[in-house]
């Protein structure tokens, strides 16, 4: 069998189509975003793959899962258990990082765990471990006939008194003991002073330093080691010298003791070896001052947000305390002495006598005063309601753990070392770097070590250098996934599965090019090469033109979105594609059609926003000035700081000031130039709901005018039917039976919930009377069920509907259905339907729009009509500032800012600022130079318009 063969596939908009795919062969499915490409790759292929394979679990295995939803198939033969490589990370776990998910850190745990050396947590020296025999020859390496004594050091500077001890030593049939160095009789009594710390060793055995002792002298220094745990002194009698020996590694003079090194010491998940503060996390939520204190304000005026003046205890608490240490509760916080902020904050110690009456009574009352944040811990320890958590988190943020700085393990474990570094000083490198260190490592091991961990510097070497080779050399080790972008992510993955070296695996991966600049691209899919030769088949969903051209196979699904697509247009090799007369890609490859360039870039209005200072994440404290009425591109390789700069702190710090956002921006001096716009908007790829009752008629208000037209029908005002008759949200006209949502949540366990169609209204959300009303013939429900342009022709007459459709079909929607629910809509589409919102509103002219890589899921007839929906907004005077890696957009940009030159700490800096004229002339620019070649390959195109 060496085809995948998929018959009658009918899943969304699948057209009953057949379709054949070569096994172990690099597969691309392209076509126009929402034709059907996913449907197929997803929803058909892996989902069955998927299905089969969890079929072949154990039932009790199966019981959990429920029942799987076969996809909408004829019939599907050839398929192999199939993996899909998302870009989502499913657990965001707070505990993955990037070490862990790769199993680079399962392998430094081993490596560590079997020849790490210990050393001192307090003073860095190395430590040895000795063994008996070991002791017993240096104790016979001593002149012959020495007297010496072997005690075994019970108690270290402990303070106590110790009877119990002694009473159990004597109990045990020992004679001696040595109590702060003096030698005492255990049958007199000894007298401690129970403050003081004390040091106790048992008198084992006296003995004389002569080979023939050598039993002797074993026996007792085995049992001076048992009843120590592990440490013997040999104290030589005349000379008074002593000597102490460790079976364990030991600090003689921080008296730090280590037990076995096992590879569970560096496990920061299990508490064996996590920091014992922060459970391993690195981090800890705390209450901030910041959060809590408006300190322009005075405590009587409101300055903990959390407890109001009117809340009367506290007040009668704040006024004793105000007696007590002499300040006003008039005074604003920030003028009040720094001692007496930290008693409101942390609680005072001793009582205080504070009275309030209340209601009925006066209240006269002593307690501790103790403090607000002490206050919201305990009640938020305390709470059980997932709301109050919440409100109680809003005041606080995530500090490095006060213990372990962050490194999540505990300090022993932190103290071994492989060539002079801790697990976590190698796990907080860059991939690039600790492959650096895995390289130069074998020179600085002795040949015996090495031997021992031969096998493990292959596996670590392996997968670093996939790492290295998928493009993301510039993540460290110690990243938390939770943190990655989609493509990182992905990627991630992606060297993950190489390193488990399956075969016969089917993958599907969604458009792994996601936030990959044109110089990675190659080393990309010479990756996914690599995965197929291992004897796999890759089949990716992607729109990139490379990544299309050295495809062994193409499947091109089209002709449009939605009911317009879902037909097979063209399958073969990319030279059929390219030649192939109908087929949208291949008019796209072959230059008969592109996106067209400008002819000049705009002027501008002459204003700028900068940004001063930016040194978050590895931004080298840059200056960057965006320039206004403008469409700006900000380019540069993965990892160089783009999204840091645009999102983390342009956005947010103009969210900040112009929306009253709280989120804090990343580090950076100041933004100025900001009366010059009064608006910011992101325009992500986020749902535009989160439950099915939101729709792309309920976002772009198109419903609101249609329920208005339907309630000023003369049927609605003969049965007195108001616009509300028609809301699915609110009780009188929706189906009751659903409440309006026209389907059924059922919760699964494990899965995600799953929707059925309600069985009373079948779907259509109304109550039959509210179905009676018609317009044209056509009820609501059957309104809500039209694409935007049934609904443009229908609605043709409604002048205020038809403009608002009519944007939606601008931008590439004609497709989508009204009512669509939000969560089946993709991200492509959920950013186009704000963008039309936006396109609809009546512009100032001095909106700034961030768009983070918009062409995702864009197919080059899509990134064209996108274009021309962002140039709609700048030519109305607004500035577009745009993250892309796509030379369609670059090369139409008035403005590009190119970060780098490389990723991670070899950029954050700006490489160039300019046009794209411009750039294609800067060498030091990789943007530059692939936009230049691009370019040359484009004058083939003939599609002048
Ligand atoms: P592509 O991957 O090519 O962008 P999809 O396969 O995601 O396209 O979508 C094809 C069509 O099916 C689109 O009209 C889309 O809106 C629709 N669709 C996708 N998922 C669902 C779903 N869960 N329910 C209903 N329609 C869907
Ligand atoms: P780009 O958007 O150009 O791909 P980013 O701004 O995402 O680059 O990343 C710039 C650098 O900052 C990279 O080295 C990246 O690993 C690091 N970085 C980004 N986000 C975080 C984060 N949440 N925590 C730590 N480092 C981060
Ligand atoms: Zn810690
Ligand atoms: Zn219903």
């Amino acid at each position: 069998m060496d085809k995948i063969i998929v018959k009658g596939a009918q899943e969304h908009n699948l057209k009953n189509i057949d379709v054949e795919i070569p096994r172990d062969k690099l597969v691309v499915i392209t076509g126009v975003s929402g034709s059907g490409k996913s449907s197929l790759a997803f929803d058909t292929i892996y989902a069955e793959g998927e299905r089969r394979y969890l079929e072949s679990l154990s039932t009790y295995a199966r019981q959990f899962l429920g029942e799987m939803k076969k996809p909408k198939v004829e019939s599907i033969e050839g398929l192999s258990p199939a993996i899909s490589i998302q870009q989502q990370s499913v657990h965001a776990n707070p505990r993955s990082i990037v070490g862990t998910v790769t199993e680079i850190y399962d392998y430094f745990r081993l490596l560590w765990g079997t020849i790490g050396t210990p050393t001192c947590p307090e003073c860095g020296k190395e430590l040895t471990a000795t063994t008996v025999d070991e002791i017993v020859n240096g104790i016979l390496g001593m002149p012959e006939g020495e007297k010496i004594m072997i005690l075994s050091p019970v108690v270290q500077g402990k303070k106590g008194t110790h009877q119990e001890l002694f009473e159990e030593l004597k109990s045990e049939g020992f004679v001696r003991v040595r109590v702060n160095g003096e030698v005492k009789m255990l049958d007199e009594p000894i007298d401690l002073d129970k403050n003081r710390k004390h040091n106790i060793d048992i008198v084992i055995d006296r003995a004389i330093v002569s080979s023939e002792k050598r039993t002797r002298i074993a026996d007792s220094v085995e049992l001076a080691l048992k009843k120590s745990g592990g440490l013997v002194i040999i104290l030589s009698v005349e000379s008074g010298n002593e000597k102490l020996f460790s079976e364990n590694f030991y600090c003689p003079v921080h008296q730090v003791s280590f037990g076995k090194i096992e590879p569970r010491m560096f496990s920061f998940n299990a508490p064996y070896g996590a920091c014992p503060e922060c459970s391993g996390l690195g981090e800890k939520m705390e209450f901030d001052p910041e959060l809590l204190v408006i300190s322009t304000r005075s405590l009587a005026d409101g300055a903990i947000k959390t407890h109001p003046p009117t809340q009367q205890t506290w007040w009668s608490m704040w006024e004793a305390l105000a007696q007590k240490y002499h300040f006003d509760l008039y005074t604003p916080f920030q003028e009040l002495p720094e001692h007496v902020r930290q008693i409101i904050l942390y609680g005072d110690e001793g009582e205080v006598e504070f009275h309030y009456r209340s209601s009925r009574m006066d209240v006269r009352s002593t307690s501790v005063y103790e403090g607000v944040i002490p206050n919201l811990k305990r009640r938020y320890f305390e709470t059980t309601s997932p709301e109050m958590r919440e409100w109680f988190e809003s005041y606080m943020k995530s500090i490095p753990c006060p213990l372990c700085g962050g490194k999540r393990l505990r300090k022993e474990s932190l103290a071994v070392k492989v060539a002079g570094h801790s697990i976590m000083d190698v796990t907080e490198m860059t991939i690039a770097k600790a492959w650096e260190f895995f390289q130069r490592l074998p020179e600085k091991l002795t040949p015996h070590q090495l031997m021992i961990v031969e096998r493990v510097l292959k596996e670590i070497d392996k997968r670093l250098s996939f790492l290295v080779d998928v493009g993301v050399d510039y993540l460290s080790l110690d990243r938390k996934v939770s943190t990655l972008s989609g493509g990182e992510f992905q990627r991630t993955r992606l060297a993950t599965q190489i390193g488990s070296g399956l075969m016969g695996v089917l993958y599907v991966l969604d458009e792994p090019t996601i936030g990959l600049h044109s110089r990675d691209t190659d080393k990309l899919i010479r990756t996914l090469e690599k995965l197929r030769d291992t004897g796999n088949t890759v089949i990716v969903v992607e729109h990139d033109e490379e990544m299309i051209a050295r495809a062994d196979w193409v499947i091109d699904i089209g002709p449009g979105a939605g009911i317009y697509g879902g037909e097979v247009i063209a399958e073969g090799a990319p030279a059929h594609i390219r030649r192939h007369p109908t087929s949208l890609t291949g008019q796209y490859l072959s230059g008969r059609k592109c996106v067209p360039v400008r002819e000049k870039p705009r002027e501008g209005n002459g204003n700028f926003i900068t940004v001063k200072g930016a040194r978050e994440h590895n931004l080298k404290n840059i200056t960057v000035s965006f320039p206004l009425g403008k469409f700006v591109v900000v380019t540069g390789v993965s990892g160089s700081g783009k999204s840091t700069l645009v999102n983390d702190i342009l956005f947010k710090a103009l969210d900040k000031k112009l929306n009253g956002s709280r989120e804090e921006p990343g580090d950076h001096d100041e933004v100025i130039g900001l009366a010059h716009i009064d608006k910011v908007i992101d325009i992500d790829q986020s749902p535009i709901g989160r439950t099915p009752r939101s729709n792309p008629a309920t976002y772009t208000g198109v419903f609101t005018l249609i329920r208005d037209l339907f309630a000023a029908l003369p049927e609605s005002r003969m049965r007195g039917y108001a616009p509300g008759r028609f809301s699915f949200n609110v009780k009188g006209g929706r189906c009751e039976a659903c409440q309006g949502d026209g389907v059924k949540r059922i919760e699964m366990h494990f899965l995600p919930d799953v929707y059925v169609p309600c069985e009373v209204c079948q779907g259509k959300r109304y109550n039959r009377e509210t179905l009676q009303v018609l317009y044209k013939g056509k009820s609501i429900a059957d309104v809500l069920d039209m694409t935007v342009d049934e609904a443009f022709e229908f609605f043709e007459a409604i002048p205020p509907l038809k403009r608002k459709l009519g944007i939606l079909r601008d931008v590439g929607l004609g497709y989508i259905h009204l009512g669509q629910p939000a969560t089946t809509l993709s991200g492509g589409e959920a950013q186009r339907i704000k963008l039309s919102k936006e396109l609809s509103r009546v512009s100032t002219g001095r909106t700034l729009y961030i768009l983070d890589e918009p062409t995702v899921g864009l197919h080059f007839d899509d990134v064209r009509k996108l274009l021309e929906v962002l140039q709609t907004l700048v030519d109305r005077g607004n500035t577009v500032v745009v993250i892309e890696h796509n030379m369609d957009v670059i090369k139409v940009a008035d403005w590009i800012i190119d970060l780098g030159p490389e990723g991670g700490s070899g950029g954050g800096e700006v490489v160039f600022e300019g046009t794209p004229e411009e750039i294609q002339m800067c060498s030091a620019s990789y943007t530059g130079r692939y936009l230049k070649k691009y370019l040359e390959d484009m004058k083939r195109c003939v599609d002048g318009e």
